[in-house]
């Protein structure tokens, strides 16, 4: 088995007890962690690959709770709309998408992430058009070529706008289709082995995308199958009149009643949230990801991210579809998550460290992976990024954390994802980025020209 050696770094192990070494060392062999510590590795066998950290500060790799890939090739639409205006919108051009189109997007969103230090990542695909293909196969396909940890789900919409939805009816399925399709994907893909790179979840879009039939059904098959689920909730003050016209209840109230509060099941945005509802999810385990730029971006709303950490409530960061957030920099995510909750909460609504810990430990209480990835702890996988603070941008900040939470986003040294190079010096290894940026132009102007949407 290979090893690497990395020191002369600052190290955020991000383990229970905070712990940092200003000069350490991280050992991995194979793709799992074999040492950290204070000071230089021990034990170094000669044939061991020796990265020099000096410089450097060594992070868990980012976890990304909440995202579309397939938006990547959506990017710049309805930039000044409301949630229901944006979806409007984008629906029909989301319409248009296929199995080659998605693999693209993916690929270029994926590859995106890894620059900005992910690691592991979600997608929530909801769109599957009748004849568009494999579509989830293409992103796992993406997934497996750029080399991050993927955790994609298997969305669906079954609430056409004739049954008083929002989606328009040609974007929608049926729900036997929607179950079939579920429970393939299940037994196609879902690993469950603790080195896992692939697990899948369900995910029913949205209150008003989705019918209850759907949801109630949805989380039997994921309970019978042992897998996660996931959906968009409480994003906007128009989703909660939704919920009180059509169901007389807040949403938390609504998906509690269909069995979709646990501690198999987190949350994208989770903004419009009341004490009940905060408490409701502490009580049940359900945790959430927090995607602050989106939300920003789309004028939603900031979670109350320090009120739900004080209950209990695992928060993750999530970038969301690139169709709401064009960036969809998990870094940056790191960085808003602190501003907007400041902004929002005051100087001590979120420390540096805590906003590294959404993105990395939290993130993977979230995804069910809290055992394998998230610290830097002998025993886990080798996720991990190293960020170089020794440029002009960073150099002698005093903090280290506070460099990369609240500085400029520095360098990525290296990105490792189960003991493999996925970006050194900034750059992708698996994918050669100069030919992905054509494909995606490609791709982008033969999906707007398909919809008519320029
Ligand atoms: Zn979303």
């Amino acid at each position: 088995m290979s090893t690497v050696v990395l020191d002369g770094a600052h190290i955020a192990t991000v383990d229970a007890s905070g712990s940092e070494f200003a000069s350490g060392h991280v050992v991995i062999t194979g793709n799992r962690i074999t040492a950290v510590g204070p000071g230089r590795a021990p034990d170094v066998p000669p044939d061991a690959r020796h990265v020099d950290a000096s410089g450097c500060l060594i992070t868990p790799g980012l976890v990304n709770t909440h995202h579309h890939l397939y938006q990547w090739i959506t990017r710049g639409l309805a930039v000044d709309a409301t949630l229901f205006g944006w979806l409007t919108t984008l629906y029909p051009v989301w319409g248009r998408i296929d199995a080659d189109l998605v693999h693209t997007a993916a690929t270029g969103g994926l590859t995106w992430l890894a620059k900005t230090g992910c690691s592991a990542t979600t997608d929530h695909h909801y769109v599957f058009p009748r004849d568009g293909g494999d579509v989830l196969h293409a992103e796992i396909a993406a997934a497996q070529r750029v080399g991050l940890r993927f955790h994609p789900t298997r969305g669906s919409m079954d609430l056409g706008r004739s049954r008083g939805g929002l989606p328009p009816d040609n974007v929608v399925e049926d729900i036997d289709a929607i179950l079939a399709a579920s429970e393939a994907a299940i037994d196609d893909y879902h690993d469950t082995s603790f080195d896992a790179m692939l697990r899948i979840g369900v995910a029913p879009c949205s209150p008003f995308s989705v019918t209850g039939d759907l949801l109630k059904q949805t989380a039997d098959l994921a309970r019978r199958k042992g897998v996660r689920m996931h959906t968009h909730l409480c994003e906007t003050l128009d989703e909660e009149d939704f919920c009180r016209q059509r169901f007389g209840c807040s949403p938390v109230e609504y998906v509690e009643s269909l069995g979709w509060l646990g501690p198999d099941v987190w949350l994208a945005h989770a903004v419009h949230l009341t004490d009940p509802s905060i408490a409701a999810l502490a009580a049940t385990g359900t945790s959430v990801a927090h995607c602050p730029t989106s939300n920003a971006r789309l004028g939603a709303g900031i979670c109350r991210s320090r009120d739900l950490r004080d209950a209990g409530v695992a928060v993750g960061l999530g970038v969301d579809g690139a169709a709401s957030n064009e960036a969809c920099s998990m870094l940056e995510e790191v960085r808003h998550s602190l501003l907007f909750a400041r902004a929002r909460g005051g100087p001590e609504a979120l420390t540096v460290r805590d906003a590294l810990d959404m993105a990395t430990m939290s993130g993977a209480r979230v995804l069910g992976r809290a055992d394998e990835i998230g610290s830097l702890e002998v025993g886990k996988l080798a996720d991990l990024a190293v960020w170089r603070l020794d440029t002009l941008a960073h150099i002698d900040i005093a903090d280290p954390v506070a460099a990369l939470v609240l500085g400029a986003p520095p360098p990525l040294e290296l990105l490792m994802v189960n003991g493999t190079s996925i970006v050194e010096h900034d750059r992708p290894v698996t994918i050669d980025e100069d030919t992905l940026a054509r494909d995606v132009r490609t791709a982008s102007r033969t999906l707007s020209k398909r919809a008519g949407a320029r």
